[in-house]
């Protein structure tokens, strides 16, 4: 049993990790909009090697897009049964990196709190800004460290 463990809306997808997330952010990029249908997508970043899953997943992949959080591209994870999106990987910014979503973690009181707000530049103008360092575009350095 993980430290950490989520799944999606069905439960056929479930995962886990053990490693506190290096990064945690809120993204307001059009790209986290239309594939979670809020204003912005809250994740937290942790090793590949430390991430298991188990059930049927499927992904999307996303180009390059400087725009979004795409960067330099990434594939958003989703259960083939109910769609729901998991997680996050193949990022060409962050080689061995998933990025979980945090609405899929199982206990509200494990969800790790943003540490910067990133795509700013499309923030919608009635989200409050979190008192965190802000990014209109790209991602804190610190992140791929
Ligand atoms: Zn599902
Ligand atoms: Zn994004």
């Amino acid at each position: 049993m993980n430290t950490y463990q989520g799944r999606c809306a069905c439960g056929a997808v479930t995962y886990g990790f053990d490693e506190e997330p290096r990064f945690v952010a809120n993204c307001h990029c059009t790209d986290c909009k239309r594939a979670s249908g809020g204003e912005m997508a809250t994740f937290a970043l942790v090793s590949g090697s430390d991430f298991t899953v188990t059930g049927e997943t499927r992904s999307f992949h996303y180009p390059a897009n400087t725009e979004t959080c795409a960067g330099n591209g990434l594939d958003r994870v989703f259960c083939v049964t109910c769609g729901s999106r998991v997680y996050t990987d193949n990022l060409a910014d962050f080689p061995g990196g998933v990025f979980v979503q945090e609405g899929s973690l199982d206990r509200l009181d494990q969800w790790f709190a943003p540490q910067a707000e990133i795509y700013t530049w499309s923030r919608e103008p009635w989200t409050p800004a979190l008192p965190v360092p802000q990014y209109d575009h790209g991602v804190p350095a610190a992140a791929s460290a």
